[in-house]
């Protein structure tokens, strides 16, 4: 039983909820951005979850999923969905798509999402329960390292493991004026910066602090 068991799950007066206390738990944190509280809000951490742990889904913790990853803390996905500062519409490109849920976040505000998961069995998962949802981003089973050239370029790009350095080819995708937003760093934990491209070959960069995600996984390890 997976992620799929969601199917016969429900989103009932229980999980809305345990959903509206943790946006104001998020509130309290610092979170300021009503739109990204609301996405919050309305979508259904718990399908993410097997659901034998859904209790876990509303408590402001990562959780761990399939193949060793695990689904963001709904801080760090508010986090990183503020630092993106894209609004509807924006294209977008994610790197580690995982469980889906921060997909979905980015979905629910409305923008036109692509996302690339380097474990096959996340990548299948995520897929169909998006669209069970009612989210349609297009998914890749891929290497993050390399993002993706042909729907380049984007106007942000968000990457959810931590990446031991900068990719180049995820800075030459990013539109002029378009911002990344990446955990740096080879350890346990990274630093939060956001690089925004600023002309053809000049980029601004801001350290927004510590960060501590699953690494980044090679790209020749592949399997
Ligand atoms: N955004 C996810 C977070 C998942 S954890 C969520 O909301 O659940 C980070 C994910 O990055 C993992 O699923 C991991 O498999 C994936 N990942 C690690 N290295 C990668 C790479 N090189 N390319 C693409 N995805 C990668």
């Amino acid at each position: 039983m997976h992620y799929l068991s969601f199917v016969k799950a429900e989103d009932n007066y229980r999980h809305k909820g345990l959903r509206k206390k943790l946006v104001e738990k998020l509130r309290v944190l610092d979170i300021c951005n009503e739109e990204i509280l609301s996405a919050i809000g309305n979508v259904p951490r718990h399908f993410f979850l097997d659901s034998s742990f859904e209790q876990f889904a509303y408590t402001n913790k990562a959780f761990p999923i399939a193949s060793g990853q695990t689904i963001s803390q709904p801080q760090t996905v508010a986090q990183q969905t503020e630092l993106l500062q894209c609004k509807s519409g924006d294209k977008v490109l994610e790197i580690g798509t995982g469980s889906g849920y921060q997909c979905a976040v980015l979905c629910e505000l409305g923008m036109k999402v692509y996302s690339i998961e380097r474990q096959k069995d996340l990548h299948d998962l995520s897929g169909p329960l998006l669209k069970k949802m009612g989210y349609a981003p297009t998914l890749y089973y891929g290497d993050g390292y390399k993002g993706k050239e042909v729907f380049a370029p984007y106007d942000g790009i968000i990457v959810t493991c931590g990446a031991p350095f900068v990719p180049k080819a995820l800075l030459s995708q990013l539109a002029i004026g378009g911002r990344l937003v990446i955990p740096v760093g080879e350890g346990e934990t990274q630093r939060m910066l956001t690089i925004d491209r600023v002309g053809e070959s000049e980029f601004n960069k801001k350290d927004h602090g510590v960060a501590a995600f699953v690494p980044m996984l090679e790209e020749k390890a592949r399997d």
